[in-house]
């Protein structure tokens, strides 16, 4: 009998969802038979946890953690761990599968997974979290493991609670191993060029897009929405490339300036002005959604999820979309998007710049041993490179879209590599 999702998502316009629905297309696609289909969905170890924790007043509060193996086909599992009162299992589980596209399509050996605690940790004191992390670092001890499971950070973390986690880790295995967690800091064995990692995948996602739409990068122009992580250093490294970023924006609203920002002076301002750009007078002030449907060039969502809807998606002049955030682009827009012959990379690649890095991190921590910046750079660009090369190579043999073409090839790399290892 076929196995059936617990607990669906039934909100259309959920991202998760959203991506669900394209798995479910681009599988249709390839023709995969319907066992695969069941063995590329359903996750193959998922763990829940109680962590009762010692709160600063003395009290005793049970938080509950998960981690979602989705799969381990490819090699052993990675993704975030994230701390948010809305964590439940079905958003990790969902989460969980997202990684394992994405470490796919970049063709790196890892498969995906997910972490999340449900708890506030803007209410917590650092203490508290600190607790948090090394209780549910000791609780997953048969979970996480260099060659298992490696967690990163998400939402709510950062590379403090990576360092507090390798430190419990490796504590209870009577030696340091910083190759069991990605994202800490770069005395603990982080990577140089981590921070940049994303904003600079998907500089060069649009670089390529751009080269195959033939567009001179000086004669462009991109509009970005968010200023940052992602965002900002898109922003900077597409203007260092000759684009003109004619709009940015962020929480506050969007700034336009047809002549271009002065990218420079917009991060000094935002570095200045506790991390946004209100007041920032280097452009004229527009909404986030004006600059959704600015006629220019690429148009680069690089700050939450559902932002171009089915009721948006046609008010959209950009030649192409280049999705930095996770999700920015409904399953219910796709049809309009593509009906306008726009080219959309999709998240899975463009932002997959990040997760690159992280894996070159993993590798320094396991052969002991920094690679320049220099290097790192040089090698995460030609991975995107060509992973964008086999996405848009597969979106013509197969006539679909960039995003289409991208879960093509992720699922065509774990069933093929299923295939090879062989099951019970
Ligand atoms: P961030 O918190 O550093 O920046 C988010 C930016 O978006 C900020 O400028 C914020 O002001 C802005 N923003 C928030 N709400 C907004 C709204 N309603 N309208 C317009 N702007 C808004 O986050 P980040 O790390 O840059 O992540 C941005 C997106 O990229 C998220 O979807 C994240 O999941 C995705 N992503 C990040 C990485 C990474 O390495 N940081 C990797 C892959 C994907």
């Amino acid at each position: 009998m076929a196995y059936i999702e617990p607990a669906p998502i039934k909100d259309k316009e959920n991202p998760l969802e959203s991506m669900m629905s394209r798995f479910d297309a681009a599988a249709q696609m390839l023709g995969i038979t319907e066992e695969m289909y069941y063995i590329l969905k359903v996750p193959a170890r998922q763990v829940m946890v109680g962590l009762p924790i010692t709160m600063d007043d003395g009290s005793i509060k049970v938080f509950e953690g998960h981690r979602v193996i989705h799969s381990t086909i490819l090699g052993p599992s990675k993704g975030g761990i994230r701390l948010d009162p809305g964590v439940t299992l079905d958003e990790v589980r969902a989460l969980a599968a997202w990684m394992t596209w994405k470490c796919a399509v970049v063709d790196i050996p890892y498969g995906g997974a997910k972490g999340g605690i449900a708890c506030n940790p803007r209410e917590m004191s650092a203490g508290e979290i600190e607790r948090l992390i090394r209780a549910y670092t000791v609780a997953m001890l048969d979970v996480f493991g260099p060659d298992r499971d490696i967690p990163a950070p998400d939402m709510g973390t950062g590379p403090r609670e990576m360092a507090w986690l390798m430190d419990e880790y490796s504590k209870s295995r009577g030696m340091t191993v910083n190759a069991v967690v990605t994202g800490k800091p770069l005395v603990l064995g982080g990577s140089l060029g981590r921070t940049e990692a994303t904003g600079r995948g998907v500089t060069v996602a649009a670089l390529s897009a751009m080269d195959k739409l033939r567009m001179n990068p000086y004669r462009s122009s991109a509009a970005i929405q968010g200023f940052g992580n992602v965002g900002s250093f898109a922003a900077e490294l597409l203007h260092e490339r000759g684009v003109t970023v004619m709009a940015i924006s962020d929480v506050t609203g969007g700034y336009y300036n047809n002549r271009g920002i002065d990218i420079g002076a917009a991060l000094a301002y935002r570095n200045a002005n506790k991390g946004t750009l209100e007041g920032f007078n280097g452009a004229e002030r527009i909404t986030n959604e004006e600059l959704l449907a600015l006629p220019v060039d690429v148009l680069v969502p690089a700050a939450k999820e559902d932002v171009i809807t089915a009721e948006n998606a046609d008010s959209i002049q950009a030649k192409m979309i280049v999705e930095g955030a996770n999700g920015p682009t409904s399953a219910s827009a796709d049809d309009i998007i593509n009906e306008k012959g726009i080219m959309v990379v999709p998240d899975i690649l463009a932002n997959a710049g990040g997760v690159t890095v992280s894996y070159f991190e993993w590798v320094q921590n396991r052969i002991g041993y920094k690679w320049t910046l220099d290097r790192i750079n040089r090698r995460a660009d030609r991975n995107m490179k060509d992973a964008f090369d086999r996405v848009f190579e597969t979106s013509q043999k197969y006539k679909v879209s960039m995003r289409l073409a991208a879960y093509i090839v992720a699922i065509d790399k774990v069933a093929s590599t299923y295939k090879f290892r062989g099951g019970y």
